[in-house]
């Protein structure tokens, strides 16, 4: 069993994020200092040994870069920070080939590559429904990734929050389309004020290789979560920056409070949200002590 913490989802960048807003930076040096403060974790002061990372969603979206010039930063980071930092690598298929996204082979071998993301909302794309338009378009934009997903045997996370093209239950088709692909949830669609964690949960309760971000989310939801996936379905994603990551890790393990605080989850329940799901889905070592 799994005891080390491990954030899913977070962003560094050295600039400005150029869609989003924030600023002025937040770099990997800021990201190690602050998985390194102390948290208390039911009881224990512990320390978020590792981390899946991204670099700037705006860079992504903007059309000035290729793929690799979007990446140049968070990889230098993963590289310098290898014990401890792993790539999640953002694909924009609206301006980027399939030759492109076959550069993250080689991302696999030298960054740590362990998750792919899409992003529907940031880049103007609705996930492939069963009509045949707009699903064949989308079809010919997001197979791509899926099977490099299944030829890696790695999960893809797909942002989800936000109407037309980021509700929940549009997942839906993809996930059984590929059902061995595992597909994270990033936010559980909650990153907005009307929250689709409902249709998330749903569509998590039927989809076994569904699971549910947790960043975002109410503390009412997760308690929701809990009782219909399990535990080893809510995975621990702080998006942070800008989300801090001590408030959006205390809501998860506030699970171990008792009802009606939280659902009585156990020690070993909290840490599969909070470090062991997402180490066997990315298959991150998780013998090596550091930074726990
Ligand atoms: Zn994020």
């Amino acid at each position: 069993m799994s005891r080390i913490i491990i954030d899913s989802h977070n962003h560094i960048i050295n600039h400005r994020e150029p869609v989003w807003g924030w600023g002025p930076r937040f770099t990997g040096e800021d990201l190690i200092a602050t998985m390194d403060r102390d948290y208390d974790v039911m009881g224990e002061t512990r320390h978020v040994s590792k981390a899946v990372t991204m670099g700037s969603l705006g860079i992504t979206a903007l059309g000035d870069f290729t793929m690799a010039e979007a990446h140049q930063y968070v990889r230098e980071c993963v590289q310098k920070h290898s014990d401890r930092l792993y790539l999640n690598a953002v694909y924009n298929p609206r301006i980027w080939s399939v030759e492109e996204l076959n550069q993250v082979d080689q991302w696999v071998e030298d960054s740590n590559l362990v998750m792919l993301k899409l992003h529907p909302t940031m880049h103007n794309f609705l996930l492939p429904m069963g009509n045949p338009y707009p699903g064949r378009a989308t079809t010919k934009l997001v197979f791509p990734l899926f099977e490099k997903a299944r030829q890696l045997g790695i999960p893809v996370m797909i942002h989800m929050g936000e109407p037309p093209h980021s509700n929940p239950s549009s997942i839906d088709p993809i996930a059984r389309e590929f059902p061995d692909v595992p597909i994270i949830i990033a936010h559980s669609g909650a990153n907005n004020e009307i929250s689709y964690a409902l249709a998330a949960t749903i569509v998590a309760r039927h989809n076994d290789n569904v699971y549910l971000g947790s960043s975002w989310v109410q503390p009412l939801d997760l308690c929701e979560m809990y009782y219909a996936v399990g535990a080893s379905k809510i995975i621990f994603e702080s998006d942070c920056a800008p989300q801090s990551m001590g408030h959006q890790m205390r809501q998860v393990i506030n699970l171990h409070l008792p009802p009606p605080l939280g659902v009585g989850a156990t020690k070993d329940e909290v840490y599969d949200v909070i470090g062991g799901t997402i180490a066997r889905l990315c298959k991150i070592p998780v013998d090596e002590p550091v930074g726990a």
